[in-house]
């Protein structure tokens, strides 16, 4: 996800939890600051596990039943076939995450450790639950018509979806067959795990690119850049909708040298529709802290306005569409 929270916000942005099952039609909302790991329902981090490491208790996410008492065995075959994937939350969303009213679908692990990661509890897998592909279809289907009232649809957001390919191949093809416009949000890190079948089934990519050099990708995310240009070149050819997000923080990603080359890549790609300069923000901080992980931007500042709309401005000049 592409993280930091803005109008629209960031993949790595807000908010958060399934929705709860009794007030779902009526949480149609724009996104709130994600709450800490411990409110999701049922997802208490440290408490005692079963033996697939199913925290004891945790029965739903937001409503979507949990597939508990799997044996390690059944889970780890259930994952490799798709029928079952590690999920940290899920929301619904208005004008953020692509088109309409969209359910956001959190996925649990994720290759990269951006610096400003909004939201870090989803980096690992420890913090998911297994949730099986055909309830989720099931909720899914259960929206179908706010989707279509607000053209709408699902985003699949992380964490990194591409990490676990064959459970979003299921669930791309399964809302599809429901009729229901799909997007992925993606770093584009793993954009090698979907295959051309897989993208027949992806009407938007959100690709979250994180720095258009090297050294700063490297420095942002501790992984290489190629990948992703690769991912959106692959996507541009095979003419799926691309929406071009970054992440503009002070001191780490606001040179030109970095900025310029994005703008270029994007102007490069026919699919691209839109791009999205996200303003840095502290927003997840504080999760940070309460993992027990190491926050290296505590100093700082969120971008000017003047300084976004510079930036903006880069890539306008390219004839690019830019929020
Ligand atoms: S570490 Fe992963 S989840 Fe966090 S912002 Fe980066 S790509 Fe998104």
């Amino acid at each position: 996800m592409s993280d930091a929270d803005a109008t629209p916000p960031p993949d790595g942005g807000v908010a958060v939890l399934g929705v709860p099952d009794a007030s779902a039609d009526e949480s149609v909302k724009k996104r709130k600051p994600r709450l800490p790991l411990s409110v999701v329902p049922g997802t208490p981090v440290d408490y005692p596990a079963d033996e697939a490491g199913v925290p004891l208790g945790a029965s739903s996410l937001g409503g979507i039943p949990v597939a508990a008492k799997l044996s390690r065995k059944e889970l780890h075959a259930g994952q490799r076939n798709g029928e079952v994937g590690m999920l940290h939350s899920w929301e619904l969303v208005t004008a953020v995450d692509g088109p309409g009213t969209r359910m956001t679908t959190f996925f649990a692990g994720c290759p990269l450790r951006c610096l400003y990661c909004h939201n870090p509890d989803t980096i690992t897998t420890r913090h998911g639950l297994p949730v099986r592909a055909d309830q989720l279809l099931k909720r899914i289907k259960r929206y179908r018509g706010v989707f279509a009232a607000t053209g709408g649809g699902i985003t699949l957001s992380g964490g990194e979806s591409l990490a676990q390919p064959e459970f979003v191949r299921r669930i791309l093809a399964g809302a599809r067959e429901l009729g229901v416009h799909t997007a992925l949000d993606t770093s584009g890190f793993l954009g090698r795990n979907a295959d051309d079948e897989m993208l027949s089934n992806v009407n938007l990519v959100l690709l979250d690119v994180k720095a258009g050099d090297e050294d700063t990708y490297r420095r942002v995310t501790g992984r290489t850049l190629q990948p992703t240009l690769d991912f959106g070149r692959r996507l541009a050819d095979a003419g799926v909708e691309i929406w071009i997000r970054f992440v503009l923080v002070p001191g780490l990603t606001d040179a030109p040298s970095t900025i310029e080359p994005i703008a270029e890549y994007a102007a490069s790609l026919s699919s691209v529709t839109r791009v999205e300069v996200l303003p840095f923000h502290q927003m997840g901080s504080s999760k940070w802290t309460e993992l027990g992980m190491d926050y290296h931007l505590t100093d700082t500042p969120p971008p000017s306005p003047e300084l976004v709309e510079d930036v903006r401005d880069i890539f306008r000049s390219r004839g690019l569409t830019t929020y």
